[in-house]
């Protein structure tokens, strides 16, 4: 049992307003993909899905591993596994989970798997490159793709997908819209093949935003659904889902010239009081947000983070609060904290999220 005083508070109410905040911007028949790879963008990837089981159409997870986790923790929707690996197979089948199929290879070797296991109808994705050239089946290829398939009666596809390199950004626009055109080209030709129609999809969170008219059949939301649009307004619209808070562990007062921390990195140039928070940069919280660049929330009031940032803890400024050992600091509460941790660090929401480390402890709260 984790009992450590530092928290990450998930906020099962926040998941559900972003829901449907991106629910409404879809037609009604789109289905919606949660994405919860990475143990759910840092949160808890078990808790997040049984939250929002009854709510969703499909999880999609990176690893074949996070997958078998979400199983464990009795999770029947359907799993969709974005980087499989040929090693995973006997893991994937096991525990039902759904191979994005990304290269010849893979699919080579997973149909020879399906035919050896005699497997029946067993549900694949094809995943096409249509432009981000990271992974992806070529349109080149489908013929072949098609013919290996062809007549199988071990596999059937699911659907066919692809992933947008740049839905975030409008300067982009015509890039995406190529994309877009390109995947459109693929799904038509695949059809072509198949006496059934797969479902199609390829927007992500900032797709859902910018490119509505490309919902296609689903939307695989990730970040939105933890409160992170493209921009402030966007975001504004949204609600965090990520709190995370800790206590004060120890107060110091030092006198006017005394240091603190290592490499005395923070000097007092007045008589301070100094409060030890247990959270640090093996907690996933950057070294970049020492010597005042970063702080934390007491009692509504910022207290600067001073001096390095050590492994398990931090200190921090308290001088002008009125607090006491065991008293509550949120380390990140709104977006905006979060997204000031991130420029901070010179890095995006999703780095913040997911380096939360695992030895903090993780409640779903609502
Ligand atoms: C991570 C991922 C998503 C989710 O992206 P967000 O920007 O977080 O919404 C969707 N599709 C694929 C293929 C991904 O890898």
């Amino acid at each position: 049992m984790n009992n450590h005083v530092t928290v990450l508070e998930i906020d099962g109410n926040a998941l559900e307003h972003n829901l449907h905040y991106f629910k409404n911007k879809l037609h009604q028949k789109t289905k919606i993909l949660a994405v919860v790879k990475a143990f759910g963008y840092g949160s808890d990837a078990a808790k997040v899905a049984s939250f929002l089981k009854d709510k969703v159409d499909y999880f999609a997870v990176a690893y074949a591993h996070e997958g078998t986790a979400l199983r464990k923790a009795k999770i029947a929707t359907p799993i969709l596994v974005l980087h499989p690996q040929i090693q995973n197979f006997n893991q994937i089948v096991r525990d039902q989970l759904e191979p994005s199929i990304y290269n010849l290879k893979t699919l080579t070797e997973f149909l020879a798997y399906a035919e050896e296991q005699e497997l029946l109808s067993y549900p694949i994705h094809l995943k096409f490159n249509t432009g981000l050239n990271r992974l992806g089946l070529s349109k080149a290829d489908i013929p072949l793709i098609m013919n290996a398939i062809d007549g199988s009666e071990h596999v059937k596809i699911k659907s066919i997908l692809s992933h947008l390199a740049a839905s975030e950004d409008a300067n982009e626009r015509v890039f995406t819209l190529k994309q877009l055109h390109n995947f459109k080209e693929i799904i038509k030709e695949v059809y072509e093949y198949l006496d059934y129609t797969p479902i199609a999809h390829t927007l992500n969170t900032s797709g859902v935003i910018n490119y509505p008219e490309a919902q296609f059949d689903m939307v695989r939301i990730g970040i939105g659904l933890y409160g992170f649009g493209n921009d402030k307004k966007e975001t504004s619209q949204l609600k965090n889902s990520h709190i995370l808070r800790s206590i004060i562990s120890q107060t110091h007062s030092v006198k006017k010239g005394e240091t603190v921390g290592y490499n005395r990195a923070f000097i007092a140039n007045v008589d301070a009081t100094i409060a030890t928070i247990p959270i640090g940069h093996a907690d996933g919280l950057s070294r970049k947000l020492g010597n005042g660049n970063g702080s934390v929330t007491i009692h509504n009031q910022r207290a600067p983070i001073i001096g390095n940032v050590c492994m398990d803890m931090m200190m921090v400024d308290i001088t002008n609060i009125n607090c006491k050992e065991g008293d509550n600091v949120f380390i990140f509460k709104t977006q905006e904290d979060i997204l000031n941790i991130s420029s901070v660090s010179e890095t995006i929401s999703y780095e913040v999220l997911t380096l939360i480390s695992q030895r903090i402890k993780r409640m779903l709260i609502y």
